[in-house]
C-alpha cells in the first residue's frame, strides 16, 4: 500500500498517520525523520543536505528527491509506505512519479484530510499558556474555569507568538498556497481521496480505514 498523507496544520494528520501505521504496519516516512537519518548515517545526500541547512538555505529538490528515493528503496518499504511532508511541490510530485516508475510501483492513494480553514484557525489559535506555572489551556478543548485566568494560580493567560491569529493566518495561507497545486495534480491523476476531517479522530479514521481495507485484498 503506497500512500501519501496530506493536510493543513491542525487537520490532525499526525494522529491519523499513527493510526494507519498501527493498523497497517506501513513505515511512516516523514521528511524531517528522513533528513535526520540521512545526516546521521552520513550518506552522500545526507551530507549534501546538511551543507545547505547549515548555511540556512533550503535543500534543493534534487537532493530531497534523492533522499526519498534512498529511503523508499530500503527493505521495510517493500510492502508499502506512508509519505508525510513529501512531496511539497508539483515538481517533487512529478519526480516521485518517475521514481516510483523506476522502482516498478505506483501510488494507491493520496489521502487529503480536509478541514475548512476557519476551523483550523479556531483549532490553532485557541491555545493559551500560564506565564507563572506553564499550564496550557485551549478555548475549545480545555478551557480554564474563568476566561483568561489560570485555574491554579489565577494569573492572566498569554498566547505564544506562534498561536496568535495573525501568525496562524499567515501559516495557513502559505500552506494552502502550497497544497492547492498538489491537490490538483493528484486529483487529475486520480489518486486524490478527500477525507472529511471536521469530525472526531475516530470517525475520521473509520473513513480512512474503509478506504484502505477496500484497496488491500
Ligand atoms: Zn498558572
Amino acid at each position: 500500500m503506497n500512500l501519501i498523507l496530506m493536510g493543513l496544520p491542525g487537520a490532525g494528520k499526525g494522529t491519523q498517520a499513527e493510526k494507519i501505521v498501527d493498523k497497517y504496519g506501513v513505515p511512516h516516512i516523514s521528511t524531517g525523520d528522513m533528513f535526520r537519518a540521512a545526516i546521521k548515517n552520513g550518506t552522500e545526500l545526507g551530507l549534501k543536505a546538511k551543507a545547505f541547512m547549515d548555511e540556512g538555505n533550503l535543500v534543493p529538490d534534487e537532493v530531497t528527491v534523492g533522499i526519498v528515493k534512498d529511503r523508499l528503496s530500503q527493505s521495510d518499504c517493500e510492502d508499502g509506505f506512508l509519505l508525510d511532508g513529501f512531496p511539497r511541490t508539483v515538481a517533487q510530485a512529478s519526480a516521485l512519479e518517475d521514481m516510483l516508475q523506476t522502482l516498478d510501483r505506483q501510488l494507491d492513494h493520496v489521502l487529503y484530510i480536509k478541514v475548512p480553514k476557519e476551523d483550523l484557525h479556531k483549532r490553532l489559535t485557541g491555545r493559551w499558556i500560564c506565564p507563572t506555572c506553564g499550564a496550557t489551556y485551549h478555548e475549545i478543548y480545555n478551557p480554564p474555569k474563568v476566561q483568561g485566568k489560570c485555574d491554579k494560580d489565577g494569573s492572566d493567560l498569554i498566547q505564544r507568538e506562534d498561536d496568535k491569529p495573525e501568525t496562524v493566518e499567515k501559516r495557513l495561507e502559505v500552506n494552502l498556497g502550497q497544497t492547492k497545486p498538489l491537490v490538483d495534480f493528484y486529483s487529475e491523476k486520480g489518486y486524490l481521496r478527500n477525507i472529511d476531517g471536521q469530525r472526531d479522530i475516530q470517525d475520521v479514521f473509520e473513513d480512512v480505514d474503509q478506504l484502505l481495507k477496500g484497496s488491500h485484498q
